[in-house]
């Protein structure tokens, strides 16, 4: 079944609101209408506005790095999905960074999870092992257990529900997996999906690779007949290789 690839631009914490309005406006002019491919800029929470503002009327969706799993309520300095309704289309739940430096269990990440659909916008699940999972053999349980910890309560996925695969060791570290293990793992992610949903869901699921994604190693990743896409960090915060990316990812499912 062909899957439209997804490529998400994740700025972390990163960009005064000076630079965020000049990359802003960089990909908005580099990005729009490029056909094939999603595409999603998630900045930080404080410049969520401005992207709207730039990416009203383009091709480009606006994405939150993060979420609060309460509606509302007395939770200074937190934003809510009815609140990112507001400016962001689709939310990242479970990145790497807010697993392991902020200590996000698999139970808080599935109520994030459901408080994003819930409110009606598109989440980006993110998921992956740490190097010693990895070393250990215990990639795929670790990935069961945060896939299958994260569906809890949720009786169907979207069609199209999106999961990045992160290897926590390739993130941010310029270890890139090798399209292999991308791909094979990636695979190991839509059985994971099959076997808790049905193979339509699965088939449906794009799955987003992630993990110092630069515009040279793209192409090889983006070949890969389970990677459909990628979520990109350090390299979304240059509009150009950000483009090259969103391309590659596009001419490799065929646009
Ligand atoms: C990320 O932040 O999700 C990420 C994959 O970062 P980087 O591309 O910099 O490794």
């Amino acid at each position: 079944m062909p899957r439209t690839p997804v490529v998400g631009g994740n700025w972390k914490l990163n960009t005064t609101r000076d630079e965020a309005a000049a990359l802003l406006r960089s990909l908005a002019e580099t990005l729009d209408g490029l056909p094939g491919v999603e595409m999603i800029v998630c900045p930080p929470a404080p410049w969520l506005g401005d992207a709207a503002d730039a990416f009203a009327g383009t091709s480009v969706a606006v994405g939150a790095q993060n979420v609060h799993w309460q509606p509302t309520g007395a939770f200074t300095g937190e934003q809510s999905a009815a609140v990112l309704a507001g400016t962001a289309s689709h939310v990242i739940v479970g990145h790497s960074d807010r697993r392991h430096v902020f200590g996000e269990s698999d139970e808080l990440v599935a109520q994030k999870l459901r408080s994003v659909l819930d409110a009606g916008l598109t989440p980006i699940l993110a998921v992956g092992e740490l190097q010693e999972e990895r070393e250990g053999d215990s990639t795929t349980a670790v990935l069961r257990r945060q896939l299958v910890a994260a569906f809890e309560g949720i009786d169907a996925l979207p069609a199209g529900f999106v999961v990045a695969y992160e290897p926590v060791w390739a993130i941010g570290t310029g270890l890139t997996a090798t399209p292999e293990i991308a791909q094979e793992t990636c695979r190991v992610v839509r059985e994971i999906i099959a076997d808790r949903y049905d193979a339509a869901t699965a088939d449906a699921a794009r799955i987003q690779y992630g993990g110092s994604v630069t515009a040279d190693n793209i192409a090889a990743l983006a070949a890969q007949p389970d990677i459909d896409g990628a979520l990109v960090g350090g390299a979304s915060l240059d509009a150009d290789a950000f483009a090259t990316i969103c391309q590659a990812v596009a001419e490799a499912a065929g646009a």
